[in-house]
């Protein structure tokens, strides 16, 4: 079998932020409305902190106005809600942005419904969330999705083109990505099927998917002999492990050595999904500022 082609997400992720750089150029110039996101943080997890810088930086990178909000860990619920509140009815932000996880004792469920639906460019409104599980085959995405299931479809149509009638299996069923990925995998006229921690024989089942897509966060635990020769693998997964000399790698949930043989694409960690939840993340900010605007949605 020949090698995998590899499925170059951080060139396709190059490529978006440069068309939504064209679309909010377009859009200030025949409007004056300059896009603007709104980042929060709350407290200091070293991970969130670069998450966040680099989602400000891409922002005024493509001509967006960037927000940010720093808020030590100790902030009562109250106060962000008020700060959410205050974004909602600010007319210079589109886009609001809570960088999680949030520190307890704050109910995560509680920030993301107090967020404008309109402005929530993550798409983990129940709104938004109610939208996509209700979205009919093919109709259009005209509100916000979350970015990294976004990510992996844009790839899986870029790379397949029509998805239709094919088994997809995607394992994971968190919010945050399987069950988005596996709504979409739905709308584009998939067969699916969640896969997940209490699945039984899952290595049988990813063997059956011409997609799969693994959310798990699990490092390398599908082997390459879970695959069926030519399928098309998509693995969200970031796992750091140790390498045993005091140096660490970043790997997926999939092994990707073994995987290379027998995949017909593949997504590398890093350069494959990673870099496409931040594009996706500009993209879903342009489009509701095209919105504010009274513009459609537009594919850019
Ligand atoms: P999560 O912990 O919320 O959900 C994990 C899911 O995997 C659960 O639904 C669980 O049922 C399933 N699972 C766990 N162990 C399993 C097992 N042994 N067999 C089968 N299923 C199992 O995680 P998440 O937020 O969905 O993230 C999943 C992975 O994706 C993580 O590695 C995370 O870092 C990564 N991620 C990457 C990006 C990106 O930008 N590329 C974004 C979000 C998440």
């Amino acid at each position: 079998m020949a090698e995998a082609a590899l499925i170059d997400g951080k060139a396709f992720a190059a490529s978006l932020r440069e068309r939504v750089g064209t679309g909010v150029a377009e859009l200030t110039a025949s409007t004056g409305i300059r896009p603007g996101l709104a980042t929060i943080l709350v407290g200091d997890d070293p991970a969130s902190q670069v998450y966040v810088r680099s989602k400000s930086r891409v922002a005024a990178e493509l001509g967006m106005a960037s927000f940010d909000h720093r808020l030590p860990g100790t902030t009562a619920e109250s106060a962000l809600l008020q700060l959410i509140t205050r974004l909602n009815k600010d007319p210079a932000v589109h886009g609001i942005l809570v960088q999680l996880p949030l520190p307890k004792p704050i109910v995560t469920a509680d920030i993301l419904r107090a967020v404008d639906p309109d402005k929530d460019v993550d798409g983990f409104h129940p709104m938004n969330v109610g939208r996509l599980g209700s979205i009919a085959s093919g109709a259009p995405l005209d509100f916000p999705v979350p970015c990294t299931p976004l990510g992996c479809s844009m790839l899986l149509a870029d790379t397949l083109g029509s998805l239709s009638g094919r088994h997809a299996v995607v394992i994971g069923r968190s919010t945050l990505v399987g069950r988005p990925v596996a709504q979409l995998l739905l709308r584009a006229d998939c067969t699916v099927t969640i896969g997940h921690s209490r699945t039984r024989d899952l290595a049988a089942l990813c063997r059956t998917a011409d997609i799969l897509v693994v959310a798990i966060g699990k490092p390398e635990l599908v082997r390459g002999d879970w695959i069926k020769p030519g399928a098309a693998v998509i693995d969200v997964g970031i796992n750091r492990v140790a390498l045993g000399d005091g140096k660490t790698r970043l790997v997926g949930d999939v092994a990707f050595e073994e995987a290379r043989h027998i995949a017909g694409h593949l997504t590398p960690v890093p350069g494959g999904v990673g870099p496409m939840t931040v594009a996706c993340l500009m993209y879903n900010t342009l489009q509701e500022a095209r919105r504010r605007a009274g513009l459609p949605f537009a594919a850019v």
